[in-house]
């Protein structure tokens, strides 16, 4: 797995709609804050990254083992692989 290049869980990806479009679901719950969002490609998570105090995106990879989410910031259109740790271009994240 370390020299490869290509992501294996693009079948993932679906056409998701993100469950809490205003923010990070967990940190809504608890009145928590973030500083970006991730969203889960699979199932529409939306989560905090791991700049934020609750890192949500990465802990609902553990939880549910979700592979790919991209970026929900605006402007931002790159994904990420959690699984591969590769970086996925909007070309690769279009189904
Ligand atoms: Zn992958
Ligand atoms: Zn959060
Ligand atoms: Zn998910």
């Amino acid at each position: 797995m370390a020299s490869q290049t290509q992501c294996s869980h693009l079948d993932r990806i679906r056409d998701v709609e993100p469950k809490t479009p205003q923010g990070c679901e967990e940190c809504l719950a608890t009145n928590g804050w973030w500083i970006h969002l991730r969203l889960c490609l699979e199932c529409g998570h939306v989560g905090c990254c791991d700049q934020s105090p609750g890192k949500h995106a990465t802990k609902h990879f553990h939880k549910t083992h979700h592979p790919i989410m991209r970026s929900f910031e605006p402007g931002e259109e790159w994904g990420w692989c959690y699984v591969d740790e590769l970086e996925l271009t909007p070309e690769e994240l279009q189904r």
